[in-house]
């Protein structure tokens, strides 16, 4: 609105741009108290392996039910939380979150959790994620990190050395978003990393123009660096068909199953289990 911009002359054109800023600053100051009180809930998308015929994975992710305004969207929220230093404390509660459901999750599943560059970059990151493995007791075997590619290249020598820990742990990391930042293939190449996740904006273009071709092109990265390659975004048999034939590995999207809450019961989760292997 026009009081939003402070000049005149702006008032019409800055109309939206004051709604964003002031929903930006609700949401900031909300953050807090929402994470006190327990807003806060993981919801769970399988990852499936086509050739092993089954469920290899769970991605958690994040989902913020304000008591009045509703669902509130990680993609609003979470660069908000970046930006204040409250991913800190929410980063660390999703991971132990995570990490405690995954051992309701069939045994030869793992989990994977979306890190934020904030996060990945803090001092004691891999500490922090070993003590969060001897504290729920799950095999680091069992933990996949999601990490972007922008976070990698922030400081890439730092980096290298956090992946090379991970991996010695036995964490797995797969680079996320893979294409749609900037990377710098040279440096991929001395990253330690698993998988390479293309974004869902490739898989909904596959079907046009050189979609095919560029999804092909990845997944040849991918076998040159020697890591798996995991599309997410997979809506459609089509899709996932070209998929395939373009040698990807693991599949994840509502064609297989939308992200949804965990389901408990004698100890075990059972909504997880009905999802269709296609
Ligand atoms: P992301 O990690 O790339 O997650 C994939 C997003 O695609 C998720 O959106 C997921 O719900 C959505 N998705 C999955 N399958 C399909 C499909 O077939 N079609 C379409 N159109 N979308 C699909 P979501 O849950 O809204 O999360 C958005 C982003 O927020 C995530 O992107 C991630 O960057 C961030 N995020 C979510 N949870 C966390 C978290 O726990 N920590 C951090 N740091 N970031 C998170
Ligand atoms: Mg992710
Ligand atoms: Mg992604
Ligand atoms: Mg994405």
């Amino acid at each position: 609105n026009a009081r939003a911009s402070g000049i005149g002359g702006w008032a019409v054109f800055s109309s939206d741009m004051g709604q964003v800023a002031e929903h930006r600053q609700w949401i900031e100051s909300e953050l807090h108290a929402a994470f006190q009180r327990g807003d806060f809930d993981l919801h769970y998308q399988p990852q499936v392996d086509l050739l092993k015929g089954r469920i290899v994975g769970y991605e958690a992710l994040l989902r913020w039910n304000h008591p009045e305004r509703g669902a509130i969207s990680p993609m609003e929220f979470v660069p908000i939380a970046e930006e204040t230093g409250m991913i800190g404390p929410i980063g660390e509660w999703v991971l132990h979150k995570a990490c405690e459901d995954a051992r309701v999750l069939p045994e030869n599943c793992f989990v994977a959790v979306n890190i934020s560059p904030v996060q990945f970059m803090t001092k004691d990151f891999v500490r922090y994620v070993r003590s969060v493995l001897e504290k729920t007791g799950l095999d680091a075997s069992r933990l996949e990190l999601e990490v972007t590619e922008t976070a990698m290249m922030q400081d890439k020598e730092r980096a290298a050395a956090i992946l090379r820990e991970l991996s010695e742990l036995g964490i797995s990391v797969a680079v996320d978003d893979f294409g749609t930042g900037y990377s710098n293939l040279s440096y991929l190449m001395d990253f330690t990393f698993q998988k390479l996740k293309i974004d869902k904006s490739f898989v909904s273009r596959i079907e046009k123009d050189n979609g095919g071709a560029v999804v092909s092109t990845i997944v040849g990265l991918s076998r040159a660096l020697g890591v798996h390659t995991i599309a997410e975004g997979v809506e459609t048999e089509d899709q996932a068909t070209l998929l395939r034939a373009a040698g990807c590995d693991v599949f994840q999207g509502y064609l297989y199953g939308k992200p949804a809450p965990l389901v408990i019961r004698d100890g075990e989760a059972i909504e997880v289990r009905r999802v269709a292997v296609h």
